[in-house]
């Protein structure tokens, strides 16, 4: 026993570096709780690539604050977004829509401005969108995990709350 935990480590040892699987992990552990120089680098964590963007600070009301999202095609993306400003719901809304490719995101902002029973999402139009993050009050947030689409090029995306994005709340996610 003790000599396959200690192979176990070794292995563990020479294996990690290079390998984020972590199956032997527990055994290196237990057989070696002093061995710290054998403490890997931390592995990329597993799962989507999470991206926070904030909206509706005192200084940037109607704007987001990450406007360019590069990505890999076919990337797993979590955009987590965040309205951090304090007027209601009703009068400071913020949502995120992320388009397909070749989408118009004025026509999508106008069809959306007078869809507020669905949170400013057009009904119509919902076929166009590639992921989205809904409504947001005052301190709330929200978010999409969906899959960077295969094709390089660049995905509009924007708030659809009355004006925002003629006054300038939109970005890009350009997938390269
Ligand atoms: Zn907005």
């Amino acid at each position: 026993m003790k000599a396959q935990f200690i192979s176990s480590a070794l292995l563990a040892a020479g294996l990690l570096a290079g390998c984020s699987k972590s199956d032997t992990t527990p055994a290196a552990t237990a057989a070696a709780p002093a061995a710290t120089a054998a403490t890997p680098a931390p592995a990329p964590a597993a799962g989507p690539r999470t991206i926070a963007i904030q909206a509706g600070d005192a200084t940037n009301a109607m704007k987001y604050d990450v406007t360019s999202i590069e990505a890999k095609p076919g990337e797993q993306l979590k955009v987590v977004l965040t309205n951090a400003g304090t007027l209601p719901k009703t009068a400071m809304g913020h949502n995120w829509v992320l388009l397909k490719a070749g989408s118009d995101p004025a026509a999508f902002a106008t069809a959306g401005s007078t869809a507020a029973a669905t949170g400013y999402i057009p009904d119509a139009l919902k076929d166009q969108m590639i992921a989205h993050i809904d409504l947001l009050g005052p301190k709330e947030s929200g978010e999409a995990t969906f899959t960077a689409p295969t094709t390089p090029g660049d995905y509009p995306f924007l708030c659809t709350f009355p004006a925002h994005f003629l006054i300038g709340m939109k970005g890009t996610l350009t997938v390269k």
